[in-house]
Formats: C-alpha cells, structure tokens, sequence
C-alpha cells in the first residue's frame, strides 16, 4: 500500500480527524512561505516590520512593508488542498483544520470549521478604542496611492489600526485554546505544510501524540518532528492532494 493509501485508509477510519495547516498550503497559491529560499526576510529586519513594537514604532513603515503583500493575498486563488480540506469537511472525514496561515483560503474554499491561530489580514483592529475594520474598507480608502502617512482609525483617529495578524511578541488569540481542544479529541492528525519551527504551534503535534492520535506529517522538507509520528509522507502538497481527493471521491 503506497502511503497515500494509507493516510486515506486513517481518514476513512478517523472519528474525529483535524488537520494543522502551514504556509506551504498556499505556496501553490502563489503566496510565499517563510522559511523557502526566496525568503521575504531577505532585505528586511523582521523586528521591524512584523513584531508588536516594530508596528507601534513606525506604523507607516509597517504598512510600506505589508501594502502589496496585503493586496496580493485577497486575490490569491485557491489550490486543490484548500479544496481536499474542504471537500473532507463536507462528507464529515475531518472536523477541523487548524491553520497558521492569515490568508483566508481555507474559507473561500469551504472551510467552515477554521481556527486561525495567527489571526487574519482580512480584518483590523484599532489597539486604542478596539473598533473593527475589513481589510476591503481599508483598500478602499487608500486606493493605490503610495503611502506617505499611515491609516487611522475612522472612530478615533489613531494609528494604531492593526491588522489581526499576530506578530513576533503578542499572545496568540483565544481561538488558539479551542484548537487545543480540537487536538485533544483528535484521532487522526494530519499536519500539512508547516516547517513545525514556530511555537507554540508545532507543540500541538506532540500534544496530538499524548492525547492518542496517529499523526501524519505531509512535507516537502523534514521537520523536527519526523522521528516521532506515525506516518510521514514527503511531496508536493498539490500532487499528494489530488491523489487523496480521487482516492477519497473527494473534490
Ligand atoms: P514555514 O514557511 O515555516 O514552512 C512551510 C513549510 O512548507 C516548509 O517546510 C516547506 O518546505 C513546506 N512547503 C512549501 N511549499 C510546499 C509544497 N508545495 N508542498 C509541500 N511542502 C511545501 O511555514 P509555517 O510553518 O506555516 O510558519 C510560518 C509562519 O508565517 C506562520 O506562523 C504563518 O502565520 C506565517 N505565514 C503565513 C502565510 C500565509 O498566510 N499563507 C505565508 C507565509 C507565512
Ligand atoms: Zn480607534
């Protein structure tokens, strides 16, 4: 039996399977990861431009950096394993998918059962009086014009319009102990695209382990965790997808 086959035969058996999602589900999408060659950090300090202080120091350099990278997630397509996730929601085979990603992808697939456990770009919020704004309303506002301030809020007039994205030195959000909770009660754990090197996320897999579930990591690169799953299966994300989606009648 290919390993494949044999993730579809966990799948097929699994009362309550979860996936965790990483940056290499959209890299198909056209949205870089992190930890690739191409490195978005190659000309840039992180601190600067993704950690809290960074943003509450220069939030005009913060939305320099982030502008078109904003703008080119809203228009990113979906590939086939933000609709494999998807399709396996529908006929009841998993439960949820927990994803480290902000770029929403998993929704516009279908996703309904989604924890974003580092936030989402879509939306923003003003650290100073806590009103909300779409990442489309922002757009709007400030069109394709070059920055030369940053957006304020529309109630208060702060600058500390931040999107909901957790950066280097914040807290995860709440939603992050309803993943918890998921991983708890899963019997199959499925962990796709993610280097496994940002805490505490990548604690979720042995915690998925104590609590019992066969964990199956699905990569093109080894991670930390290789030696200590149950099934690890090496590849191009799009291509394992499409194999499990026709093993599965899924898609
Ligand atoms: P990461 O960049 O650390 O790791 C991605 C992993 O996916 C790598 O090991 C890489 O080998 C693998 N990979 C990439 N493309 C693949 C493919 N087509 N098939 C198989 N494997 C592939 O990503 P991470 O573990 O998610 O951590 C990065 C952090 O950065 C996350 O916390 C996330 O919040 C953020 N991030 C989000 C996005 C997004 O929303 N799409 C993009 C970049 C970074
Ligand atoms: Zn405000």
């Amino acid at each position: 039996m290919t390993e494949v086959a044999k993730l579809a035969v966990l799948l097929e058996d699994a009362r309550h399977a979860v996936a965790l999602t990483g940056a290499g589900v959209s890299t198909e999408s056209g949205i870089p990861d992190f930890r690739s060659d191409a490195g978005i950090w190659k000309d840039t300090d992180p601190m600067a431009v993704a950690s809290i202080d960074g943003f509450l120091a220069d939030p005009l350099r913060f939305y320099q950096f982030w502008r078109q990278k904003f703008a080119a997630l809203a228009t990113a397509p979906i590939n086939a394993t933000h609709r494999l996730l998807a399709g396996l929601e529908t006929r009841g085979r998993i439960q949820a998918v927990i994803t480290q990603n902000i770029d929403g992808l998993h929704q516009r697939a279908g996703s309904h059962r989604v924890f974003e456990v580092h936030g989402t770009f879509r939306r923003l919020r003003c650290l100073d009086c806590q009103a909300e704004e779409s990442i489309e309303s922002l757009f709007s506002r400030f069109g394709e014009r070059d920055q030369t301030e940053p957006p304020r809020c529309m109630r208060c007039g702060s600058t500390h319009l931040k999107p909901d994205v957790v950066l280097f030195g914040e807290q995860l959000p709440p939603t992050f102990q309803e993943a918890e909770a998921e991983v708890r009660a899963a019997d199959v754990f499925l962990v796709m695209g993610s280097s496994l090197e940002v805490y505490p996320v990548a604690g979720l897999v042995p915690m998925a382990k104590r609590h019992g579930a066969k964990v199956v990591i699905l990569n093109r690169q080894p991670t930390p965790f290789d030696d200590d799953v149950d099934l690890v299966i090496r590849g191009e994300l799009g291509h394992l997808s499409r194999e499990l989606m026709s093993m599965l009648g899924v898609g």
